[in-house]
């Protein structure tokens, strides 16, 4: 199996170091693993109300830590992957920073509208004073900009607007499903399927069933993510994810390797 979206303490808000994520994979038979802590929004000129990335002095030393722990492991394949947050006006920037790192990947996720870090528990309030409706309208419009924009591999746990339970009905969200997995195809895009929803109010991977489903049809390519913000959750609710992923019509897995994609056939995950 593999596991692409493992934090580090960098970002503030996750525990154990990245050896302690490399041996609790190792525990979970997992076969290859990828870091994608988050990238710091400093050097984008950004201060969040709370710090929830590595700062800009930070980024040479995470990246000389996945090496090396990718250097010294001989059974599994470690990745140096990285999150980042895609905002509005800064894509330019963005692409010219990112070009000159090294990354076997980049995934690109939505956690700010404006200033207001959606999927901070902190910041949960916010939503009952908003008109729902007009929140997933802006999150999705942000999401689909984020997909043309050219700078990311990965989409990251696509649907997470949905994480402290606040929903829109299925009839509602149908055509921001519909229209996101056809802008993921024509973005030549992968998305992950992020097991830490399970764990969240939401109660389901980010994106649940029917997103998965519309996306396999349109020949999306998925691979696979805990979101691992401490070495317990690495892998965690893999096996559901797998059958998910087989019941929604996958047969293979991508993974990267210097922002080059390949496949592994999900029996062999
Ligand atoms: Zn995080
Ligand atoms: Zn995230």
């Amino acid at each position: 199996m593999v596991d692409y979206h493992l934090h580090t303490p960098l970002c503030r808000h996750a525990l154990g170091s990245p050896s302690e994520y490399l041996e609790a994979a190792r525990e979970k038979g997992l076969r290859e693993i990828g870091f994608a802590d988050h990238y710091p929004l400093g050097l984008l000129g950004v201060k969040p109300q709370s710090e929830v990335t590595m700062s800009p002095g930070e980024l040479a030393g995470y990246i000389g830590e996945i090496k090396a722990l990718a250097a010294g492991e001989k059974e599994i394949r470690v990745k140096l992957g990285v999150e980042v947050d895609y905002l509005p006006g800064k894509a330019k920037e963005l692409a010219r920073l990112l070009a000159r790192e090294p990354f076997d990947y980049v995934i690109g996720s939505i956690h700010f509208m404006g200033d207001w870090d959606f999927t901070h528990p902190l910041q949960e309030a916010r939503y009952k004073t908003l008109d729902l409706a007009q929140v997933y309208r802006r999150y999705f419009e942000l999401l689909w900009q984020a997909c043309s924009s050219g700078l990311f591999d990965i989409i990251g746990h696509i649907d997470v607007v949905k994480k402290f339970g606040y929903r829109l009905s299925d009839d509602e969200m149908e055509p921001y499903w519909r229209c996101t997995a056809r802008i993921l195809k024509e973005n030549g895009l992968c998305f992950e399927l992020n097991s830490s929803g399970r764990a969240a109010p939401a109660a389901e991977f980010y994106p649940g069933r029917r997103l998965l489903e519309l996306c396999c049809r349109e020949g999306v390519p998925v691979t696979l993510g805990s979101d691992a913000h401490a070495p317990d959750q690495v892998g965690r609710y893999f096996d559901d994810a797998l059958r998910l992923l087989r019941e929604a019509g996958y047969r293979e897995l991508a993974v990267f390797t210097a922002r080059q994609r390949s496949f592994i056939p999900l029996e062999e995950v």
